[in-house]
């Protein structure tokens, strides 16, 4: 008997993958500074890297590329995904962006005015970038479920009303203009919220008159879970859950190389009573992106994610997919991993300070354990803790935040049942040996974005960072 739900697809082309010795990733994982972003991707084996544009595209979303209109302005694909975007979502003012973050850079510079407070369940790291970019402040307003990665709350990507109300008061709804909302909490563990939930965040913001945007990169996978889990929707199909989200909100940005089934791309919509912020960002779109009918997407780009939108409402694709992510949840919670519960939409996520407990959060637990679970197998994970956090603007320290997490990201219609029992295997072996495991020192970090391109290495095998620092106070 398969354990995972067997795959409504089968396999028309085949890439090879290389396997490596453990001598050759260990000068890989110096070469690249302990970073497993900056391995060469020929290095691996296994990618479960991130889930963004690594999918693999089905036969119609290839043949929809030679369809592909390249002209420069007024392309049919333009309006091929705009009718797409509009079937499945109901937005009808778009612009096109290369990817999630273009559509994040044009909206916060238009939308947010320095000073103004921005309320999301959780955050997501280029959304947060560019809100401070454009001189607003993020504030949490998750369920304090979702920073409990013990808790096995199904809807830890709530809003926690009474938090937002506590912000409104405080700053009022001048300063708390908008709200957003992300579905399937990728920085909590691909966690979903409930429609019942979104539909009181609404029913408090119109009554305020605040505005709600969603980051709708990941809906589909929160819409099965709504579908299968919240009571009375399992009647409704995916893409009207969707829509229902969706008409909640005044607006849109999406990073398509998630939900939407293809390897670049991302827009901005908005729904009409929008106009004037829709006609700003349409205007700054040629600055930055492109033209307001391609902004930094070829036409065939636009045409596969015309189908890709629509592919990924089917609910056999998407319990096939959750299938996947429970295997591998599944075959780790049995040796004793400690993981996020309950298992969410996009990864598994293994919870780094329980599995190293002997390590400080500034020696970089997750990132020390992506780091020896690439050199056991190849398999290639990410950190999502201490160093995606970045420091805090005003006092520089490191935020420690209460999840360190290394993500066990599966890219889309990609591996096997068999790809990921060697994944569990994998990281069983590096959970023997634990103890072993040291941590990591910060050698160099950008501004920004430090995860993408930090560099670390292995602290001497001693003692940590905490006696190394005490040995220098007292030699000062
Ligand atoms: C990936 C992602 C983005 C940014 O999109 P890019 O296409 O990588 O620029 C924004 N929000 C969320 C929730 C994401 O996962």
């Amino acid at each position: 008997m398969p354990r995972c739900m067997p795959e409504p697809y089968r396999i028309k082309m085949v890439e090879p993958l290389r396997m490596t010795t453990r001598e050759y990733r260990q000068q890989c994982l110096d070469r690249a500074h302990y970073n497993t972003f900056l391995l060469d991707a020929d290095d691996v084996y296994i990618d479960l890297l991130t889930d963004s544009g690594t999918g693999a595209m089905s036969d119609r979303q290839w043949g929809a590329l030679m369809q592909g209109d390249e002209a420069y302005a007024g392309s049919r694909s333009f309006e091929h995904m705009c009718e797409s975007i509009r079937e499945v979502m109901g937005y009808s003012l778009i612009i096109p962006t290369h990817q999630g973050r273009g559509a994040e850079h044009l909206f916060f510079q238009n939308f947010i005015q320095p000073g103004d407070i921005l309320p999301m369940n959780m955050y997501f790291t280029t959304t947060r970038a560019h809100l401070e970019l454009a001189g607003g402040e993020f504030r949490d307003i998750i369920c304090d479920e979702a920073h409990d990665s013990q808790s096995d709350f199904r809807w830890k990507g709530n809003v926690d009303l009474d938090k937002l109300d506590g912000l409104v008061e405080h700053y009022g709804s001048a300063r708390v203009r908008a709200i957003s909302m992300a579905p399937d909490v990728n920085m909590a563990g691909g966690q979903p919220f409930s429609m019942a939930n979104l539909r009181e965040v609404r029913a408090y913001c119109l009554e305020r008159g605040i505005k709600v945007f969603l980051d709708v990169t990941r809906i589909a996978e929160n819409a099965w879970f709504i579908h299968h889990l919240e009571p009375g929707y399992e009647q409704f199909s995916i893409k009207e859950i969707i829509r229902e989200i969706c008409s909640y909100s005044d607006g849109a940005w999406m990073s398509s190389k998630k939900d939407g089934l293809v390897n670049m791309g991302g827009f901005l919509a908005f729904m009409p009573g929008e106009e004037e912020l829709f006609a700003k960002c349409r205007s700054q779109v040629v600055v930055y992106e492109g033209l307001h009918t391609y902004g930094g997407m070829s036409g065939r780009d636009m045409e596969a994610l015309a189908v890709g939108l629509r592919e990924v409402c089917d609910d056999d694709y998407l319990s096939c997919r959750h299938s996947q992510l429970e295997l591998l949840h599944g075959l780790l919670l049995k040796a004793g991993v400690p993981l996020v519960h309950p298992c969410g939409g996009h990864g598994v996520f293994v919870d780094a300070k329980a599995f190293l407990p002997h390590l400080d959060q500034d020696e970089f637990p997750a990132q020390a354990l992506a780091a020896e679970i690439y050199l056991e197998g190849g398999v290639r994970g990410m950190e999502r803790g201490n160093v995606s956090a970045d420091r805090d603007p005003v006092t520089g320290r490191n935020r420690r935040p209460r999840l360190e997490l290394v993500r066990l990201t599966i890219p889309r219609r990609v591996y096997t049942e068999s790809h990921l029992e060697y994944v569990a295997e994998t990281v069983i072996e590096v959970f023997a040996r634990r103890d072993q495991i040291r941590g990591l020192k910060m050698t160099w970090e950008p501004e920004k974005l430090r995860f993408f391109q930090a560099q670390f290495e292995p602290l001497p095998a001693e003692r940590q960072l905490s006696a190394a620092e005490g040995m220098s106070a007292s030699a000062g």
